[in-house]
């Protein structure tokens, strides 16, 4: 990977052990010839592995032994590396070294918000162009002094070829300014503290975009917050100085704790705190709060000994992108933040924050960007390039090069042509710098997708469509670098099935080449499309009608009584006649029909959020016996149906008898689990196929990825979930790239 320090630390190693020798970059990896004694020499190559900076990834060491050449010294030789190894460094943490520097008084860089090295920094946030070098960074402009320079030069220096090096002499500079753009005198840090405390909006610079601060103990300031940006309930992030901090607010476990302070630096989602002292507004309704820790040195200078935690939100108005440019930033933000703590270091690249979840002791990916783009993923085998462009929402491009998939950072939904623009710049930008000419583009069935209609417009390209739900088995494979045949349990909200209906809980028995619909949720009317999304209670409806016949619309449940009754005959007539109503098997939709049969809510303001705070309240509830569940065969396709209407059932005469919501909220998740790993049994028994891929949004769900996996992994199945991207469309992209660089489609 460029811009990690490698060679200057082998370098440095070559001269502690007193080798003569070169190091170099080539396109098969980095190529070390080294001379000196056998016992100096093992030593050496013990330590390259041992020892390696903490930026680089090493993936495998081979030596062999050549003649004797008697060099006279120790050299890093210019490298003529091909495109064909260049992967670019995510952005990363201040690290340790740098961190120290900038809290000691006697330090030249003491508190200078830039300082960085070869081991930390923003990298793949401010690279315009290859090789990675000076020139083509967003530091270009910046002229480094004299002894800048001599650190720059100097291979022993932790700051050689440090690209983005710079001090208070020669480096970039801070401004702070009101909301019309005066400067604000005195120290810009000192400042913003003082008025974060006293209750003001700032917009801050960070490593891929501004984001919102303000105080999150002042509940005024945060409420203040939720009405400029027009944001009614989403949770805000929060950003605490460390982990002490951070446990009193919230309950982090080691393993959450060791990936919060991970130098990748991802929110992380915390189970939160009965009583603290941060406002209610930060995460109403939500048993989490999403927390990380500072990522730049602007960020630790100012949450150091200041504050608990800040509110730190991306800088934007509800379903914008992230503003990143400076110009941009002033004229979208103007109205929501009271001033401006910027700067004239330019980002060339757009990153929003990464979120995670931790399953099982790795990452459970939400969102996919700063900190991980564009980190390749290893493919099984080499295969050609391939441009796929993903789906609609949680849009994310891929880039794939021989053995190697890139996946870009999370873009937004595309429900735009700014988001698709994006998008657009992001591909071109990545294989730019990647030197990547994709051979084939990759994308989704669904003709109405921006995303899809871009693909089409390449005139110059052989295109492939990925059916989605075939494009999340593959990408759950491929991470897991799995070859041949497996049973794909794929739950998500929405995608274009193979037979133009909407699918979304489905089987699937295939490979990359092919695959069939081995089962599937029992398909029931949407009513009223896309307005079924915004409110669950019309999913209830659906399901309740699947459930009880004509009768439902005669229970008792707040959400039906609440109707008109011409309200109700309207539904009714939807359902059965399926007007505006298109069929679908989508479990994010059971999941909205459950949780506003628990009266959680009828209504949502963002995307998932209904199934969100249903497996909240599963979390506190008991444990109680599995409702039933049927699976049946459907005639003509072969699929097997998973049928939830006698869930549905037992769970409303549950409500109607006054149980604990909460424990039905969690009988309702180990009920899907049960029934999906009865349903993977029969599956086995026809197929013979013994592994499992979990993918698909609705495996966000800690509570129902574990049932799953746990009663699955009972049956003797070896089951695979998502580690290194996300299950949600976040990840699609990489299932439509492999799919289609192994396919037979010619160029
Ligand atoms: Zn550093
Ligand atoms: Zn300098
Ligand atoms: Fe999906």
């Amino acid at each position: 990977m460029q811009g990690v320090g490698f060679r200057p630390f082998v370098y440095r190693l070559a001269r502690r052990h007193g080798l003569t020798g070169w190091v170099c970059n080539s396109s098969g990896g980095v190529i070390i010839e080294a001379e000196g004694s056998d016992e100096e020499l093992n030593l050496f190559i013990s330590a390259i592995r041992g020892e390696a900076p903490p930026l680089a990834m090493i993936t495998g060491v081979e030596t062999s032994e050549i003649h004797l050449v008697a060099d006279d010294g120790f050299v890093i030789r210019e490298s003529a590396a091909g495109g064909k190894s260049i992967e670019i460094s995510p952005d990363w943490d201040v690290c340790p070294d740098c961190l120290r520097e900038l809290f000691h008084k006697d330090d030249r860089r003491f508190g200078y918000p830039f300082i960085t090295c070869t081991n930390c920094g923003p990298r793949y946030s401010i690279i315009t162009g290859t090789p990675y070098d000076r020139p083509l960074t967003t530091m270009a402009p910046f002229v480094m002094c004299p002894v800048c320079q001599g650190e720059y030069d100097d291979p022993a220096d932790r700051r050689f070829h440090a690209q983005p090096n710079g001090c208070p002499v020669c480096g970039p500079r801070l401004t702070l300014t009101d909301a019309s753009g005066a400067t604000i005198a005195g120290d810009p840090v000192a400042t913003a503290v003082r008025l974060l405390t006293a209750g003001k909006i700032l917009a801050v610079k960070g490593t891929g975009g501004y984001h919102l601060a303000v105080d999150s103990a002042n509940d005024m300031a945060v409420r203040e917050l939720r009405r400029r940006k027009q944001r009614d309930e989403k949770p805000f992030a929060l950003m605490a100085p460390g982990l002490v901090e951070t446990r009193r607010f919230a309950l982090p476990d080691q393993r959450e704790e060791r990936f919060m302070a991970s130098p990748e630096r991802p929110i992380v989602l915390l189970r939160k705190r009965e009583e603290s002292s941060l406002s209610p507004a930060i995460a109403p309704a939500n048993g989490y709060y999403g927390v990380m820790l500072p990522s730049t040195p602007l960020q630790h200078l100012l949450l150091r000994g200041n504050f608990w935690a800040l509110v730190m939100t991306s800088g934007n108005l509800s379903d914008e992108p992230i503003a990143f440019h400076d110009e941009e930033a002033r004229r979208r933000l103007e109205g929501v933040a009271d001033l401006f703590l910027t700067h004239d270091r330019a980002i060339r690249t757009r990153l929003d924050d990464s979120i995670i979840r931790v399953f099982q002791g790795n990452p459970l990916f939400l969102r996919r960007s700063r900190g991980y783009a564009p980190r390749a993923v290893a493919l099984p085998v080499g295969q050609r390039s391939v441009l796929a462009v993903g789906a609609e929402l949680k849009g994310a491009i891929c880039l794939t090069r021989d053995d190697r998939a890139f996946l870009s950072q999370h873009v937004g939904d595309l429900k735009n042509p700014e988001t698709l623009a994006s998008l657009e710049e992001t591909a071109a930008h990545l294989a730019s710098l990647l030197e990547i000419r994709p051979e084939l583009v990759a994308h989704d069935l669904h003709p109405d997708y921006l995303s899809t209609r871009w693909a089409l417009s390449m005139d110059n390209l052989p295109k492939m469509g990925v059916q989605h739900h075939h494009a999340h088995l593959a990408a759950c494979m491929a991470e897991n670098g799995l070859e041949g045949e497996v049973i794909g349990v794929i739950f998500d909200g929405t995608g274009y099935g193979s037979d133009g209906t909407v699918w979304g809980g489905e089987f699937l028995v295939g490979g990359y080449d092919i695959f069939r619909r081995a089962g599937h949720l029992r398909q029931v009317p949407l009513p009223g499309g896309d307005a079924a999304v915004r409110e669950p209670f019309r999913m209830a409806l659906a399901w309740l009608r699947e459930a009880f016949g004509p009768e439902a619309f005669d229970l008792p449940l707040p959400f039906i009584t609440s109707l008109a009754e011409g309200e109700r005959k309207l539904f009714d007539k939807m359902i059965q006649r399926g007007l505006n109503s298109p069929l679908t098997s989508s479990c994010g939709r059971l999941f909205d029909a459950v949780a506003a049969l628990l009266g959680i809510r009828s209504s949502v303001t963002y995307e998932g959020q209904a199934a969100i705070e249903l497996e909240g309240m599963a979390e506190r509830g008991a444990e109680r016996a599995v409702f039933p569940f049927e699976i049946a065969h459907a005639g003509a396709t072969a699929s097997l149906i998973l049928d939830m209407a006698p869930t549905v059932r037992a769970l409303t005469e549950a409500v109607l008898a006054g149980d604990g919501w909460a424990d039905l909220a969690r009988a309702f998740h180990l009920t899907l689990a049960t029934a999906t790993a009865e349903l993977c049994a029969t599956i086995r028994e026809e197929s013979g196929l013994n592994r499992v891929v979990l993918s698909g949004g609705v495996f966000q769900n800690r509570l129902l990825a574990a049932g799953v996996h746990d009663l699955l992994s009972a049956r003797n199945f070896q089951v695979f979930t998502h580690r290194l991207v996300p299950p949600n469309d976040g990840g699609v992209a990489l299932g439509q790239a492999i799919i289609a660089g192994r396919s037979r489609i010619c160029a």
